[in-house]
């Protein structure tokens, strides 16, 4: 789906198809450096991740194995309630392993910092985060992320992987949602 499509349930494209990948190569030749020596283990966060995952592994030129887990987020609502709770755990034992949270977006970083300590008392032995978006000014809890993409406004954006009760994560681009849409 392109922005053409929905025009009028978007007052804003932030991201263009393009700028995405173009960033995803950027961040991938700095994971290739970072975990030389190591296969990485990269952990999508289901469901909005798997635009991320899916053109990030690609643009890799080294091997990797790759998992998802799924948590609790907003359902239809736009504002983010702290809750975090395991829908659909790891398949792969991560002790000892290289971990690369492959993350959408944060918000309020309430997931990420829940996710990390949990992959962390697992024992892997490192626990990283890839995130292709974050709202700085909606920070509630400060997380480390070792690669951003794009630093962008506190507005809610739908498309590549987000979505606005299921619908949009096929958008191409990404752009801010027009509040007629969910008022
Ligand atoms: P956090 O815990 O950092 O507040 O929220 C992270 C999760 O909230 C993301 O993985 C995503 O599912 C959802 N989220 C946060 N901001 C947005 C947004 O602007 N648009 C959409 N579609 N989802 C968002």
């Amino acid at each position: 789906m392109d922005v053409d499509d929905i025009r009028a349930d978007l007052t804003e494209v932030l991201i263009t198809e393009d700028e995405i990948h173009a960033k995803l190569a950027e961040l991938a030749r700095q994971v290739e450096a970072d975990f030389e020596g190591t296969t990485p283990l990269l952990v999508g966060v289901l469901k909005g991740a798997v635009m991320v995952m899916a053109d990030f592994a690609r643009e890799l030129r080294v091997h990797i194995d790759m998992d998802w887990m799924a948590v609790s987020s907003y359902g239809a609502s736009t504002e983010s309630s702290g809750v975090v709770r395991i829908l659909k755990d790891l398949d792969t034992d991560i002790a000892g392993r290289d971990v690369l949270i492959v993350e959408d977006i944060i918000d309020s970083g309430l997931t990420l910092s829940w996710l990390r300590a949990n992959l962390e008392s697992r024992g892997a032995n490192s626990v990283r985060i890839l995130a292709l978006l974050r709202k700085p000014e909606s920070i509630k809890v400060d997380v480390p992320v070792d690669y951003i993409g794009f630093d962008i406004p506190p507005a809610f954006v739908v498309g590549y992987g987000l979505d606005y009760a299921e619908r949009y994560r096929n958008l191409r681009a990404i752009g801010v949602l027009a509040p007629h849409v969910y008022q």
